[in-house]
């Protein structure tokens, strides 16, 4: 993390630990952890939580453990673990050397679950998953008592071997936590802790055919671990009660206090891997790390930088009732980040050619552009002039508006950092009646964007040279819902709202030649036109790829102000 972070402010979560350190709880000990399941790369809600957990530990002096919650083999792989290890990185945090995985402790879990059978506190099962459900009950009606549940220990026992050596079939039996079929929270109505799965583990192989659920290994990893405050999500608190359960039932030394809060939702973007890998299968988008997505590789590549995406979770602190963050908070954090940190260049997205008919034919001026207006510490390149230039095609209308203060005929206007023009003239094309080129006069007099006598021009645009700028492909991305609340329809599907213009392609942009060797991942603003940075992915020196991070200005304001003025 950068000295120039904001210092959180105090929330109830902070408030329970400096508590807890005054009345010395865990002599003074704090260690939290950040326990992802590699089953997908992650989001900015992961950051939330990352943010919070590795806050804290360095806050208060203590450690934050990277966990890998993979008792799962469905869906986890390596390929995962690696992408969540470089994001937490990436976002400015460390684990030192405390990197752990819950699969590390199927043994031990294995043999807490021997003494839960021994002690009378959990028995095999035999129903079906479907028996299983029907026992359970509703939240109005209490549930049944398994036939199984009066099993002796020593059949259960056997059975519970029998069912590790791999004698059964997927489905057949599982180990239940004994508790209350009658509680009214159904979480205690006796759960699940073990089920077969004949399936491969990625670290573990075919070690295993019973695999731990998240409830059972949860509270056990954190207290192996010795983990003081073991901080979750909100949907967790009706588990808490288990999450005591099981460890004061196993009596062990360490005793973590689980601590909920509100997960973070945010506007026009889903956040949760189930549909973000939907929309990477059915290729909406182009992987996880496609720009639009809310991934942290995909905002990576994308632009933002790990300072917004820090400052973004400072700025919407932590509560205890969910609620749904505007896309705009995010858009803000970025654009004032970048606004600090990336230079300023020229590029040209839709080019419109501009002949200088009063500019020598072989004549070629180096100008000199400062690459930020309020910082003289990033210095400034020079940019070339000469006679042929190109300029945003929509800074020139033939028929302009009053209001329109660009290029038209007999207008003039201001070239940034260069010389005043005046359109004297344009082509068109025969066929189509379309400008494909338009004529100017310069004035010598006003080199560097200023005239002697002081007249007034009420526009400056951007340019570039046409024989020495680069060509770039370009990627204007935009939001991926269009709708603020895309799964706010229970049973509907959320990918009819996908924005079909959440990508728009241009292939004949044009670049400041400064650009040649900009590295993969680096960030610029265009002048007048919005944050971009060099694709990570597909750019290389000889063909230059820059994606839109962000407009100058945020464009969905202005269209919700406008529906809102319609309706
Ligand atoms: P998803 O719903 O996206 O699948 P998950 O909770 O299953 O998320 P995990 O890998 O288990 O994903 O999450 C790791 C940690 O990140 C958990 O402690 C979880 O509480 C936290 N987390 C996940 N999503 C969010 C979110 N939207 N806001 C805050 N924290 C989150
Ligand atoms: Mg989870």
């Amino acid at each position: 993390m950068t000295g120039t972070d904001p210092i959180p402010s105090q929330d109830f979560i902070r408030n329970i630990i400096a508590e807890d350190l005054r009345a010395n709880k865990h002599e003074g000990r704090v260690v939290t952890r950040f326990p992802p399941e590699p089953n997908g790369y992650l989001h900015i809600g992961h950051a939330k939580s990352i943010c919070l957990n590795f806050g804290i530990a360095a806050e208060y002096g203590g450690v934050c453990n990277l966990r890998f919650d993979d008792t799962d083999p469905s869906g986890e792989n390596v390929e995962y673990v690696e992408s969540i290890k470089s994001d937490v990185r990436w976002l400015g945090f460390d684990w030192g050397d405390r990197l752990f995985y819950a699969s590390d402790y199927f043994d031990q879990l294995y043999h807490y679950a021997l003494q839960l059978i021994k002690d009378g506190k959990a028995y095999v099962c035999s129903l079906s998953t479907e028996e299983i459900r029907k026992y359970r009950g509703t939240l109005t009606e209490p549930g049944k008592d398994s036939p199984y549940r009066t099993r002796s220990v020593e059949e259960n026992l056997h059975l519970f071997e029998r069912m590790r050596a791999g004698e059964f079939e997927d489905g057949t039996h599982v180990l239940r936590a004994k508790i209350d079929m009658a509680s009214p929270n159904i979480n205690m109505r006796d759960p699940t802790l073990y089920r077969i799965r004949h399936m491969p583990h990625y670290r573990t192989g075919n070690k295993w055919c019973i695999y731990p659920l998240y409830d059972f290994t949860h509270c056990l990893s954190d207290s192996i671990e010795g983990i003081t405050h073991s901080i979750c999500t909100l949907e967790f608190e009706n588990n808490r009660p288990l999450y005591d359960w099981v460890l004061d039932e196993l009596n062990v030394d360490c005793h973590p206090q689980q601590i909920e809060f509100a997960r973070l939702n945010l506007s026009y973007t889903v956040l949760s891997k189930r549909k973000l890998v939907e929309l990477v299968e059915k290729g909406y988008v182009t992987g996880w790390d496609d720009p639009r997505m809310p991934t942290l590789a995909g905002m990576r590549r994308r632009g933002c930088t790990p300072e917004s995406i820090r400052g973004f979770c400072e700025r919407i602190g932590v509560a205890k009732r969910d609620s749904i963050v505007d896309m705009a908070l995010v858009e803000y954090c970025v654009r004032e980040d970048l606004n600090q940190r990336a230079p300023r260049v020229m590029a040209v997205l839709r080019p419109l050619r501009v002949v200088i008919d009063n500019y020598p034919e072989d004549q070629v001026e180096e100008l000199d552009g400062p690459y930020h207006p309020q910082d003289p510490s990033m210095g400034s390149r020079k940019v070339t002039f000469s006679r042929v230039l190109y300029i945003e095609r929509d800074d020139f209308l033939e028929e302009p508006s009053k209001k329109f203060f660009r290029l038209a005929p007999g207008r003039e206007v201001r070239l940034r950092y260069a010389y005043y023009i005046k359109c004297v003239d344009v082509v068109k094309d025969e066929k189509t009646g379309e400008v494909v080129e338009v004529h100017c006069t310069y004035d010598p007099e006003t080199r560097g964007g200023w005239s002697p006598d002081g007249r007034k021009v009420r526009g400056t645009i951007h340019w570039v040279s046409a024989a020495h700028s680069l060509p770039a492909e370009v990627r204007l991305y935009d939001r991926l819902f269009q709708v603020a609340n895309p799964t706010g329809e229970k049973d509907s599907d959320f990918t009819k709202y996908v924005n079909p213009n959440s990508l728009e392609t241009l292939t004949s942009s044009r670049v400041e030649p400064s650009l040649s060797s900009a590295a993969p991942g680096s960030r610029y603003q265009f002048e007048r036109l919005g944050y971009f940075c060099v694709d990570s992915v597909d750019s290389s020196n000889g063909a230059l790829v820059f994606n839109r991070t962000l407009m100058l200005r945020d464009s969905w304001a202005k269209i919700a102000n406008k529906e809102k003025k319609q309706t």
